[in-house]
């Protein structure tokens, strides 16, 4: 025989955490993650030098999604370009 016992979880102990912990908007530096509290509403950066290397890291970014498309391009060209060959060889588009 067995008696379950239901532990209702802790309301009153739950609703302490959730409203000791004051929700302010927090923000946090895009680039280190560190505490933007106390600074400008709109700031997204801790200071000059992250707010300059994370636009370079998106330029970066950038950079090699562009390089990698032509690479890709590249690749249907010579493909391309051997089938042409192919046609050519065996007596052209007659
Ligand atoms: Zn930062």
């Amino acid at each position: 025989m067995t008696t379950e016992n239901h532990n209702q979880p802790d309301v009153q102990l739950l609703q302490n955490v959730t409203s000791g912990a004051e929700r302010s908007d927090l923000a946090l530096c895009l680039e280190c993650g560190a505490d933007l509290t106390g600074k400008r509403d709109d700031a997204k950066f801790c200071s000059d030098r992250c707010r300059t290397n994370h636009r370079r890291d998106q330029q970066n970014k950038r950079a090699s999604g562009l390089i990698s498309s032509l690479e890709d391009l590249a690749t249907h060209l010579t493909q391309i370009v051997s089938t042409l060959k192919t046609v050519i060889e065996k007596g052209g588009l007659s």
